[in-house]
């Protein structure tokens, strides 16, 4: 299966394409689609109840997990196509971790619609927007390369059926009128995700920007991981689920509150129970950048389907102002 990502026509080693669909060839640019990501085929979602299902190890290549000796990112890559350099911090200290092969394999792909380039205009753009005139850049700006790395996503459906006691708040002239509501809700929870990534979740900053249409995810094709590392998820599928049901109430609060057609909620007490569970287990695509400044790591990601930015910048805007400069727009005379 390795060798579908050599190129047929000198056999160099293909990456995938960001924004393509397909494989390129590095050495003659020869360029090849890839069939799973163009195909018409949706994700079957999977039973969360182990019983039924049993969930793939099969990732179609041979991989290797490093891990970073600097930040502690673990991350999965095609042994073909080891890279040796951390996505997340940049640096180059990274070790090849022993596994077992019991990591599942993902049932789907969202894979790049974003480019490197289009990536780097959405971060000039985004910067320029907050910190420095865009007329005064140099047109040959040169910004550290960003790097694609698919993130471990889960989804879940199910069917939810609440017994809810709580406070509705009612508009009546100038105020609020308040009733103590009780009841039962029942709602189909549609593709409700959860972040899988153990780098993301440190910082809610960057979590913000990993919201996805998770709908077009492909069948996962190991094609499309050729040159992009996938981050090992932190949690396994239970913990997914645990989250997934902790994150789901401040939903399902505001789902009541318009069903009571109130304006306002209080003091909501919820009890859920969960029928027909099921998931999908995804890899989604994130651009990555980051820096040093004084002594600190800063990091910007861009969501590699949506090109939504987001990024932890230093507090002291004047004295960065001139380092993001030189870092990010060294004027070439
Ligand atoms: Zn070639
Ligand atoms: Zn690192």
């Amino acid at each position: 299966m390795s060798d579908d990502r050599k190129c047929p026509a000198c056999s160099g080693t293909m990456v995938f394409d960001p924004g393509w669909n397909r494989l390129v060839c590095q050495f003659c640019g020869f360029k090849e689609e890839i069939p799973e990501l163009v195909s018409k085929v949706s994700i079957t979602e999977a039973d969360l109840d182990p019983a039924r299902n049993v969930a793939s190890r099969n990732w179609g290549m041979e991989y290797q997990i490093v891990s970073c000796s600097q930040c502690g990112a673990r991350t999965l890559n095609d042994k073909l196509q080891l890279s040796g350099r951390c996505p997340f911090c940049g640096s180059t200290t990274v070790v090849p971790v022993e596994t077992n092969g019991d990591i599942i394999a993902p049932m789907g792909v969202i894979p790049f619609s974003i480019s490197t380039k289009r990536a780097t205009s959405i971060f000039r753009e985004w910067i320029g927007n907050r910190f420095l005139a865009p007329e005064k850049l140099s047109r040959n700006a040169n910004l550290n390369e960003f790097t694609g790395i698919y993130l471990p996503y889960f989804t879940f459906d199910a069917d939810s059926i609440t017994d809810f006691d709580g406070m509705f708040g009612y508009t009546a002239g100038e105020g609020l009128n308040w009733h103590r509501r009780a009841g039962q809700f029942s709602m189909f929870i549609d593709d409700f995700p959860v972040v899988a990534s153990r780098k993301l979740l440190e910082d809610r900053l960057l979590v913000s920007a990993a919201s996805y249409r998770t709908r077009e995810a492909k069948p996962y094709t190991p094609s499309a991981l050729a040159g992009f590392p996938a981050e090992q998820y932190s949690m396994g599928l239970a913990q997914a689920w645990d989250k997934a049901k902790c994150d789901v109430v401040g939903y399902l609060k505001d789902a009541i509150k318009k069903n009571e057609s109130a304006y306002m909620q209080k003091n909501m007490h919820l009890s859920t129970e969960y029928a027909n569970i099921k998931y999908k287990y995804l890899l989604v695509p994130m651009w990555i950048n980051s820096f040093t400044y004084d002594n600190r790591l800063y990091t910007i990601v861009i969501n590699g389907q949506t090109g939504e930015i987001s990024g932890q910048w230093p507090k002291s805007f004047g004295m960065f102002m001139k380092r993001a400069a030189e870092i990010f727009f060294p004027f070439r005379s």
